[in-house]
């Protein structure tokens, strides 16, 4: 066994792409891939648990721990705090453990820049804009709401460039395989092998 770094995978995509379902299944498919839990100072929706879904925190506390500098990243969005700790997740990856990331392209570009080296960033877009409208639509929303689904939709794609992958989650299966493929890929990266010269040492290599 050779010893290494973990992997931060980080999925985006516009919303109504299916990111949620495939995180899920990346996440209960694998032991050893886990979802990072960012800290925020948005109230818990209705079912969502501390420590599970967020680190529901105050604004001081979240102040407080920006100070420290204790966020690998954080941005406002919708007029709250959202970050990384960076704690948990440099002791995570410096024991090997994968990380999955649900984010947007602007955490993804402050985490690629706060973790040079770890980041493995996949844009899923989705089949076609109009099966994105048909999804976004939903059930009888007023169109000026659509509208600026929509808008907000096409501007996350407009980042799609920014990312090592760009995969079309056309059928779910085939995603997952894609993206199977592209954490074991990461996993094997000679960069992040830890123990190699003892595994080359042990085969009488070097
Ligand atoms: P929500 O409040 O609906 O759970 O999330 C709102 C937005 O915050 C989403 O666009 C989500 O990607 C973003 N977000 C959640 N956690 C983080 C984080 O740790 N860092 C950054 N930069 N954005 C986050």
């Amino acid at each position: 066994m050779i010893a290494r770094r973990g992997v931060c995978l980080v999925l985006a995509a516009a919303s109504g792409t299916g990111k949620t379902s495939l995180s899920r299944r990346m996440i209960a498919a694998d032991s050893n891939l886990a979802l990072s839990i960012s800290m925020t100072t948005r109230a818990p929706r209705d079912g969502e648990v501390d420590g599970v879904h967020y680190l529901f925190r105050t604004q001081a506390e979240f102040d407080a721990l920006v100070a420290g500098n204790g966020f690998l990243e954080h941005a406002h969005v919708f007029g709250r705090s959202y970050g990384t700790p960076r704690a948990p997740m440099e002791s995570a990856l410096a024991a090997g453990h994968d990380v999955l990331f649900d984010i947007d392209w602007q955490g993804h570009r402050l985490l690629r820049a706060a973790l040079p080296g770890d980041v493995v960033g996949v844009f899923i877009l989705p089949p076609s804009v109009d099966v994105l409208a048909s999804r976004l639509r939903g059930r009888g929303d007023p169109a000026d709401a659509v509208a600026r689904r929509m808008a907000a939709a096409v501007a996350e794609m407009s980042h799609a460039g920014e990312f090592d992958h760009v995969l079309v989650n056309d059928d779910f299966d085939t995603s997952v395989g894609e993206l199977t493929a592209i954490l074991g890929a990461a996993r094997s990266a000679r960069h992040r092998l830890i123990g190699l010269g003892g595994v080359l040492a042990g085969m009488g290599v070097g």
